[in-house]
């Protein structure tokens, strides 16, 4: 195995070109002027609700801001339950030290107290346990759960996987109960801007366009949809063939016997070697990881990852879809046809949302990059510490990786703040460190930071930084 992550599990896949049909890009047309209708007028809006928009939502309001989250499905958690990517990595560094807690690990105990989340017992971190390791192999999750240490012995990583239906109600419950409001099924269009200064958002809803007012608003769509009417600096610059130049088509499988499957590759190898091989010379593929809850058996999980350079593009979403999905369930009736175990499955459900990973990402007032990663040194506004596992060699110099307030506000535009995945960062460490809880963190500190600077009246680049790092460590946060 690898030392690096990537290397261990994912083939990331080369960006493909499709033909574009449409023709919007030769030609525009003039809108009629309109008075919209203005909803709500409140302290702080939460566009998006994944899993930055949750942390930012509870955050904001238990800091005691009036709080709106909006969200465009039916549902909260973004791709951590639409996207069926339901494992939370990284939680801890290769050295068995936790290194993420606040909002990710009150959510994790939550969902852990409904037997809806699970994760290595804390004793096996950073420990070589063969049981445990070997446990994490069989699964096929050693990208999520197992990394080299030193003396190049395997250990486990704090991971935890979560169920994403019960992760969906105990999100609504933990928004709600901050006090904070919830406006599902609701696209936000646009950002209203008075100069630089951001005073609200237009959304689209089945009663039509409305306006929402509010002193902060923070952009959590994963994608950054509101940066470009706010003239905010952003790049969307990946390197073709990374984690992040990928989409992610995710399903599910289950009725799956297991025990008849671990049973054939044990006693007939040769004959596993042949179906495979069949499976593959008929473009199917026969990996695939398998769920951990307890009341997941007989589930397994499969990954399709697409290689794209631009995945806001409708076009090429679409092409990703109706593509994916044929070779997807070609997959499963190969493996139902052909692989022992198989023949009474069925595909339980496929991701209602679209896997994305990369894409606009803002220039903030700080801008992370790999030599943030290269060394130990926190920041005098540290917001959160990042385990880093995924880099081999370096990921055993330097595991902990620092991130500023900074890198969440924009650097020429006020009453705005990010976070998500399009956080202030070059390509190298968005690679590394946009995932769930990563966004999570960067939800709770933004949350926190909007909520103080509507108190104190002040911008969100001004926020007193001893106020919002004593509001992070109130509600669990590891900070330097
Ligand atoms: C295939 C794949 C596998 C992955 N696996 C993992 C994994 O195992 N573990 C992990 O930690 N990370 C994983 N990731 C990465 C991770 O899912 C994302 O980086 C993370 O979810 C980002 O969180 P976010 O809050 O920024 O955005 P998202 O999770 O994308 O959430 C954004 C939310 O905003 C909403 N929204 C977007 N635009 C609007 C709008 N205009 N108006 C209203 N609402 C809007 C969306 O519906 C969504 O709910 C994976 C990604 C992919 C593609």
């Amino acid at each position: 195995m690898a030392k690096y992550g990537k290397e261990v599990f994912h083939k990331y896949d080369m960006p493909h070109t499709i033909e574009k049909k449409g023709i919007a890009y030769a030609k525009t047309i003039e809108e009629a002027k309109r008075e919209t209708k203005v909803v709500r007028e409140t302290d702080v809006i939460v566009i998006g609700g994944g899993p930055g928009g949750i942390a930012a939502a509870v955050s904001a309001a238990r800091g005691g801001a009036k709080t709106i989250l909006i969200e465009r499905y039916g549902h909260l958690g973004g791709m951590s339950t639409g996207g069926l990517v339901n494992i939370i990595p990284n939680l801890g560094s290769i050295y068995g030290e936790q290194l993420i807690g606040g909002f990710c690990q009150e959510l994790i105990d939550n969902l852990a107290a409904r037997g809806a989340a699970c994760f290595p017992e804390k004793r096996f971190w950073g420990k070589s346990e063969a049981s445990v390791v070997d446990k994490y192999l069989k699964a096929n999750m050693m990208h999520f759960y197992i990394r080299k240490n030193e003396n190049e012995e395997y250990v486990v990583l704090y991971t935890a996987v979560i169920d994403p239906e019960v992760a969906k109600d105990e999100m609504n419950t933990m928004v709600t109960n901050a006090g904070a409001d919830l406006l599902l099924h609701t696209w936000v269009t646009e950002p209203i801007m008075d100069g630089n200064t951001v005073k609200g958002v237009i959304v689209e809803t089945k009663s039509g366009r409305q306006a929402l007012l509010g002193k902060v608003v923070i952009d959590c769509t994963g994608d950054g949809d509101m940066l470009p009417k706010t003239g905010t600096e952003t790049t969307d610059y990946m390197i073709p063939g990374s984690r992040i130049a990928q989409f992610g088509w995710v399903y599910w499988v289950c009725n799956v016997d297991l025990k008849k499957y671990d049973n054939f590759i044990s006693t007939e190898p040769e004959a596993y070697k042949k179906v495979t091989q069949e499976i593959l010379s008929m473009g199917g593929s026969p990996l695939f990881c398998r769920g951990l809850l307890d009341h997941q058996e007989g589930v397994v999980w499969i990954h399709r990852l697409i290689g794209s350079l631009n995945q806001i593009e409708p076009e090429e979403m679409t092409y990703i879809d109706v593509t994916t999905r044929k070779k997807s369930v070609r997959n499963w009736e190969l493996l139902k046809k052909y692989m022992p175990g198989f023949e009474k499955s069925f595909i339980m459900l496929s991701a209602p949302q679209l896997g994305t990973s990369g894409g606009r990402r803002i220039i903030g007032e700080y801008y992370l990059t790999e030599k943030d990663m290269d060394t130990d040194q926190p920041f005098e506004d540290t917001i959160a510490i990042f385990a880093d596992n995924d880099r081999g060699a370096k990921s055993l110099d330097y595991p902990r990786t620092y991130v500023p307030y900074r890198a969440l506000v924009p650097k020429d535009t006020e009453g705005l703040l990010v976070a998500c995945r399009a956080f202030s960062a070059d390509h190298d460490f968005s690679e590394f460190f946009n995932l769930i809880p990563h966004c999570m963190c960067f939800g709770q500190a933004a949350g926190s930071a909007a909520a103080i600077a509507v108190q104190d009246s002040v911008a969100v680049r001004n926020v007193n930084f001893q106020k919002l790092r004593n509001e992070l460590l109130k509600y669990g946060a590891i900070l330097p």
